[in-house]
């Protein structure tokens, strides 16, 4: 397993639209623990997408630290959207910002897991929110893209 560096806004890795995942192969099972390694190792990190870790594949880790435990999504798609809300957000790849950004309260998604069976949430509350936070950065969009408002957080420390 390997920390890996996570890449920050301006670099043109964000900006891509990433590929989905064909196969569940050893590479693939590989960059799901790295990248859960990474995310353990960040301070507040709740998410993490490959293409912050350079890896433009279809490829999310997510763990709220609420005690339900690391989620690894492959190939996840947002299937269902309802409501709106506008909620507070960061991102270990802006990491001095953070902002307000509108997003759906309910949402369904699909995606594979690491054993290569086809799975399904159906979701409200943070878990909602960082989906859609995460699926986003595959499609090559920051949460910066689309804020209502961005401000410099107070240094931590
Ligand atoms: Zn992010």
């Amino acid at each position: 397993m390997a920390v890996l560096e996570i890449h920050k806004a301006g670099d043109p890795v964000l900006k891509k639209v990433c590929e989905p995942v064909k196969r569940i192969d050893k590479k693939v099972k590989r960059i799901l623990k790295d990248m859960a390694e990474t995310l353990y190792k960040t301070k507040n990190g709740i998410g993490l997408a490959a293409p912050q870790v350079g890896i433009l594949q279809r490829i999310v880790v997510i763990d709220l630290q609420d005690g339900n435990g690391l989620l690894e999504l492959i190939n996840p798609v947002i299937t269902k959207k309802e409501g709106s809300q506008v909620v507070g957000e960061g991102c270990l790849s802006v990491p001095n910002f953070e902002g307000e950004v509108e997003r759906a309260v309910y949402v369904e998604c699909e995606y594979t897991d690491a054993s290569g069976k086809k799975q399904f949430i159906a979701t409200e509350g943070l878990l909602a929110i960082c989906l859609q936070h995460e699926t986003d950065h595959l499609d090559g969009i920051l949460f910066t893209d689309k804020a209502v408002t961005i401000t410099l957080k107070a240094p931590e420390d």
